[in-house]
């Protein structure tokens, strides 16, 4: 029996962990998902949920209704049938607000991430005099990194001088809060934007996001957060935490489809300055003259993110996340939250128990979402491929570090208990 900080008594037996899922009437929710497979027809443990949820069993239906509208109305399903096209974004509006703690009208889903990022960067990074930098958490996302590289070249500026990166302390794999904050107070007054990742995709960690963002306002800077790996994993409050701008994907723990229809966050204090500089597409428009085409030749955009919108949304992609958003909806953040620490904590326990491997995502609760990364030196990437033909599907990144997230609404204790007997036997071997 192992006891954790939050001192539950997890066990590490294939019986235990059954009675959790037993206990747990949120178990259920799986059955709301179509899980892989392998080929002997049993199912797959997933951990995969940070880089692709699962497709929730209503999408095809949703999908298949708006195929139906188009071959019965044509151009006549933008304003007729159950879900006009028209405002068929805006059915998502309620649902994102709620899960990203935001005002309906601070929210918008759009475009991609790094679409989303540019267009936030546009009207956000304005280099002016000595405060011209932006700063970022490492290890960054790529996307993120070449986003902001060429940003500040855009402005005329030397990504070696302006790009401003915050490090781990040495053998260690995530940031410390006061590290952050002390970096801010020294070189707060050098950056333009602060860009950090509401989760950081490496390490799993969690930020203090109103701490961060609070430290930054001091010194001037603006703050934007890529909540690519926390949408839909922890609980956020990003019209209180003031936060300037935010933007995620929906395909990872929002399981809103491969390359689903992204979101975007602008708090009502900037959404509601229709002076700001932006990129503007009709979409943006005010929706009572967007349609007078050729007789309008003034753009308006519309208050909110809405006014950030570029082109008419893809209908087709925009279904799948309705029907991945009315779980959202029915569970509440919260709740899942609660399940996801207990998941996790439990993949917690037994990997303690384990002969090898280094956790690299923080102990507390608090500081981490639904995801574990253990570093395992020299053995990752086989492992990875040994699990998979066991048919438990984990992550691998280069050079020596394996992913899980354990994700509340598919994932049974008795996954993350497979996940982990199997770990033990391949490491033993
Ligand atoms: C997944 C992810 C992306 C992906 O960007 P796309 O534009 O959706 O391809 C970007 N940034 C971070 C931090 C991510 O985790």
């Amino acid at each position: 029996m192992v006891n954790l900080p939050n001192s539950h008594p997890w066990r590490n037996t294939e019986e235990f962990a059954r009675q959790l899922d037993a206990d747990d009437p949120l178990s259920r929710l799986r059955e709301d998902f179509h899980i892989p497979r392998r080929p002997d027809g049993s199912e797959v443990s997933y951990f995969c949920g940070h880089s692709l949820g699962l497709q929730p069993r209503m999408a095809r239906a949703l999908v298949e209704e708006e195929l139906d509208q188009w071959a019965a109305l044509g151009v006549e399903g933008h304003f007729a049938g159950a879900a006009p096209w028209y405002s068929y974004h805006e059915l998502l509006r309620e649902p994102t607000a709620r899960l990203v703690g935001a005002r309906p009208s601070e929210v918008v889903v759009m475009n991609s991430l790094t679409v989303n990022l540019h267009l936030m960067l546009t009207t956000f990074y304005r280099p002016h005099g000595t405060r011209c930098k932006i700063l970022i958490d490492t290890p960054t996302f790529p996307s993120d990194l070449y986003a902001v590289q060429s940003q500040i070249q855009y402005h005329g500026h030397d990504p070696g001088q302006a790009l401003l990166m915050l490090h781990p302390r040495s053998a260690e794999g995530c940031l410390r809060t006061e590290d952050i904050l002390a970096f801010l107070d020294s070189r707060g007054e050098e950056i333009a934007v602060v860009l950090l990742s509401g989760v950081n995709f490496v390490s799993g960690q969690f930020y203090d996001l109103p701490t961060i963002t609070a430290a930054a306002h001091r010194k001037g800077c603006c703050v934007g957060w890529d909540l690519a790996h926390a949408a839909g994993n922890v609980v956020l409050q990003l019209h209180d935490w003031e936060i300037d701008f935010a933007v995620w994907c929906s395909y990872k723990y929002l399981n809103g489809g491969p390359g689903a229809v992204a979101g975007c966050f602008v708090h009502e204090r900037h959404g509601h300055n229709l002076a700001l500089p932006r990129y503007a597409g009709w979409w943006g428009n005010d929706p009572a003259t967007r349609f007078r085409m050729q007789l309008e030749d003034r753009f308006i955009p519309r208050p909110g993110a809405d006014g950030w919108q570029l082109s008419n949304p893809p209908i087709l992609a925009l279904a799948p996340l309705r029907a991945a958003m009315a779980l959202f909806e029915t569970v509440g953040m919260p709740t899942l939250r609660t399940r996801s620490e207990r998941l996790t904590g439990y993949l917690e326990a037994l990997v303690e128990e384990l002969p090898a491997g280094e956790m690299l995502t923080p102990r507390d609760p608090a500081a981490r979402g639904s995801q574990l990364s253990l570093r395992i030196p020299g053995k990752a990437r086989a492992l990875t491929e040994r699990l998979a033909e066991r048919g438990i599907l984990v992550d691998f990144r280069e050079p020596d570090v394996i992913r899980l997230a354990p994700v509340p609404l598919y994932n049974r204790f008795h996954d993350v208990w497979r996940a982990a007997q199997a770990l033990r036997d391949l490491l033993t071997d």
